[in-house]
């Protein structure tokens, strides 16, 4: 199984290429652009460029390494991203380590179609350390390792996690020469700023109308676009794309979100039983980024009722409303604490209950 192609980013290839080709890559290196438009994708392609093993035009798409790295599964590749926390306060590099594979197989599996993780998620200091532990061994099979991290801004810094930052910092300043770090972010302002003073930043851009309806015929991209829900039709797709295709995947993501608070929101005044068996569905296993969706676009469904409420005239709803934000609030705290999903959605349930919304 492997990950859709890179579509579009000539331009940014082109300029890649000539540098790897000339031994002037930067060894950190930062890709920032807008969100959707394929940073991963080009991160990972460029990975593939660098570990191919043909003579001739690279990446040849046929050679052993290139047929590894295109379903993601290069073991000098790795590949980071914002994650929910581990639920063990103690994880270790190995947890972290499991988990990504698991995370990044699901991710193949979608042929590398995703939403834009879920707000709560993180790249956690245990992450870091994985990062800096791997990258001091000697590659498995090519004679280089690339790491590939996503929505860098994401990265978080921790209390008493000085070691392991300073360490990353380290790395990133001068990383092994057998080493190149990706670093990708849509948000590079929002980036700790000592990171950002060690990469060499190189912006991709929006992709252009052809390539977004090439991207768009792709019979995976197909596929995936079809069962996310996303509105039918190459032209209409085109525009909600707008050049950053990827975005269509996190519309659908807010969408199923925006469903599934709405139908929280209906069972409040559902008999107890009911709202039991509603809570219970919140908890199905490795969707706590998805219940952390739920919650947030349970906030914004509130005010939105608050507002509604409130140009009618009907204060008593826009109280109600209003009152249970931040009963909601407190949910998101306990779930990004690590409580179970069922319990915080049982809890949750009870107390919008009684405040009316
Ligand atoms: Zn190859």
């Amino acid at each position: 199984m492997a990950i859709v192609p890179l579509f579009g980013h000539a331009h940014e290839r082109e300029r890649l290429t000539t540098a790897a080709d000339a031994g002037t890559l930067p060894a950190s290196l930062l890709l920032c652009g807008p969100r959707g438009v394929g940073k991963q994708r080009l991160a990972l392609w460029l990975a593939q460029r660098m570990l191919c093993t043909a003579s001739g035009a690279r990446p040849c798409g046929v050679c052993e390494a290139c047929r590894l790295n295109l379903s993601v599964r290069h073991p000098d590749v790795y590949w980071f991203y914002p994650r929910p926390r581990l639920k063990d306060a103690d994880a270790s590099v190995a947890d972290a380590l499991d988990d990504y594979n698991a995370a990044t197989q699901a991710r193949v599996e979608q042929y590398g179609l995703y939403p834009r993780p879920s707000g709560s998620d993180g790249i956690h200091v245990v992450t870091v350390r994985a990062i800096v532990q791997r990258a001091s061994l000697s590659p498995a099979l090519a004679r280089r390792k690339v790491f590939v991290i996503g929505d860098a801004e994401r990265m978080v810094s921790q209390e008493g996690a000085d070691q392991a930052a300073n360490a990353f910092l380290k790395l990133l300043e001068e990383p092994p020469a057998d080493t190149t770090l990706i670093l990708t972010s849509s948000e590079p302002g929002a980036l700790l700023p000592t990171i950002r003073s060690r990469v060499v930043p190189m912006r991709v851009r929006p992709l252009g109308e052809t390539d977004v309806r090439a991207f768009l015929a792709d019979e995976a991209v197909r596929g995936e676009l079809d069962r996310a829900g996303v509105p039918a039709g190459e032209a209409t797709r085109v525009t909600l794309a707008g050049g950053a295709p990827g975005t269509l995947f996190t519309r659908a993501a807010r969408e199923a979100a925006r469903t599934a608070a709405a139908r929280l929101l209906d069972t409040v005044r559902a008999a107890p039983a009911d709202r039991h068996a509603a809570a219970l569905a919140q908890g199905v296993a490795g969707a706590r980024g998805a219940f952390s969706d739920t919650l947030s676009a349970l906030v914004e469904l509130l005010r939105e009722r608050a507002a509604d409420a409130l140009a009618r005239g009907d204060m008593a709803r826009a109280y109600a409303a209003s009152r249970a934000v931040p009963a909601v609030a407190q949910a998101q705290a306990r779930a990004d604490g690590n409580v179970n999903p069922q319990l915080v959605a049982a809890a949750l349930l009870r107390t919008l209950a009684e405040v009316g919304a």
